[in-house]
Formats: C-alpha cells, sequence, structure tokens
C-alpha cells in the first residue's frame, strides 16, 4: 500500500514539476492538440524517465533537437541548424529558419543572409564569436517557404529552452517570425521594431531580416539604428 502511496507521490511530483517549468518557460495554457501532445511526448521520452522538460546543458537541447520527429520537417532536413556562438553572451540574436546553406552546412545565417547579419554585427564592434545565433525553425522548411504555424508551437520550446540556458541582456529578433513568435503578437515588424519589448524579462530589440535588407537596402538606415540601439544597452554595465 505504501509503495503504491509513494509511486502515486511521484506522479503528482512530476506533473507538479512539469507545469511548474511550462510556466516558468512562458506557457500559460497547457498543450492542448494532437502536435503539442506529440511533441510533449516526444520530448518526455527523450528526457527519460523523470518526464520532466528541463535541460541542463546546450548538448542535452542540441541531442533533443536532433532526435526531434514533432513535425514533418524533420524529414527533408539535410542537419539540424541548431545554433552557434557564445553560449555565455549578453546578446542573441534570433531568425527564422535555416535555408539552404545552412542546411548543408548545420550553421545558422552562413549564406546570404548571413553575411549580411555578419556584417551588421561587425558594424556594431562585435564578432559571431561575441554573441549566439539561432533560428525559431532548426530544420529548414522546403523550398524557403515561410514557417508553418505547427512547426513554430513544435520547435518553439527548442528556443526557449536554449534562451533560458543563456539568459542573455538583449536578444535582438530578425523579422517578422522571430519577432510575432517571442511577443506573442500578430502586429507587423515595422510598428515594432526600434523599441525594446520584454520577454521574460529580457530586453528584445526586434528589427528587420537581413534578407528583408538584401531584397530592400533602402531599410538599411533602420536597422543601423536598432542596432546601436542593441550596442548602446550591451556597453550598459
Ligand atoms: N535566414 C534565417 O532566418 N536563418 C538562417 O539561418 C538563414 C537565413
Amino acid at each position: 500500500m505504501n509503495t503504491l502511496l509513494e509511486e502515486y507521490k511521484k506522479i503528482l511530483d512530476s506533473v507538479k514539476s512539469y507545469v511548474e517549468d511550462q510556466l516558468e518557460l512562458g506557457f500559460s495554457e497547457l498543450p492542448g492538440n494532437e502536435q503539442s501532445k506529440e511533441l510533449t511526448d516526444s520530448l518526455f521520452s527523450m528526457t527519460g524517465s523523470s518526464k520532466k522538460i528541463a535541460f541542463n546543458t546546450m548538448d542535452e537541447i542540441r541531442k533533443a533537437v536532433e532526435e526531434c520527429k514533432a513535425c514533418p520537417l524533420h524529414q527533408t532536413r539535410t542537419n539540424v541548424v541548431f545554433g552557434t556562438g557564445n553560449e555565455n553572451t549578453k546578446l542573441v540574436f534570433v531568425g527564422e529558419a535555416p535555408g539552404a546553406d545552412e542546411d548543408h552546412q548545420g550553421k545558422p545565417f552562413v549564406g546570404k543572409a548571413g553575411q549580411k547579419l555578419t556584417q551588421i554585427i561587425n558594424a556594431i564592434k562585435l564578432s559571431r564569436d561575441d554573441v549566439y545565433i539561432t533560428n525559431v525553425l532548426k530544420c529548414r522548411p522546403p523550398n524557403n517557404r515561410n514557417p508553418l504555424p505547427n512547426e513554430i508551437e513544435a520547435c518553439e520550446p527548442f528556443l526557449i529552452a536554449q534562451l533560458k540556458l543563456i539568459n542573455p541582456k538583449i536578444i535582438c529578433t530578425l523579422g517578422t517570425f522571430a519577432t510575432q513568435t517571442l511577443l506573442r503578437t500578430d502586429q507587423q515588424i515595422s510598428r515594432l521594431r526600434g523599441k525594446f519589448h520584454t520577454y521574460q524579462g529580457i530586453r528584445l530589440m526586434p528589427t528587420y531580416h537581413p534578407a528583408f535588407l538584401l531584397r530592400d537596402p533602402k531599410f538599411k538606415k533602420d536597422v543601423w539604428e536598432d542596432v546601436q540601439k542593441v550596442k548602446a544597452e550591451y556597453d550598459k554595465e
């Protein structure tokens, strides 16, 4: 009898700690649809018997991403694109999703948009090794189409876990998808950029995506202004 009670207590404790983790990660409701259930189940099975969505290291998150089958993109990817840079940084850049170059190399922002992002980072007198760079989606959407809501929902927990571990001072979101995903809004990037928002107590600056700048260089000035504000915050004690 005692053993049975102990078993019940263990189950209750793990449910409690799961709910607490979800709240801490910024979720306000428990997953209800099939997609979330699939993700939750796969995260559970990946994290073993403790049934806790809690990652202690980046390698644990990376391994979970590599094993993830929560959305169909795992079927078409060549490599997962997890993130690169300084895991103890004050500044994280979050893009949308890997493109073809990123999918081949397994690294974020290594194609043309990546060169533009490197220029932007260098313009504020930092290097890619000073910051951390990642995306909302860790697998490439076929033909670089926009991320679908179910893909974002499936992949976002990994981004949240990365941000939670790095705990940066500033997040700079690049473009519509990263910005709207983290800020839980459908407002346009043109309205959101240029001022700091707050994400889980962290200063968040939305700016235009480097690929958009390549298509429309007249927005360079806006991005320049946005990243100057980021750098001023970065340099503050
Ligand atoms: N665009 C993105 O949003 N991310 C990449 O990694 C590359 C291009």
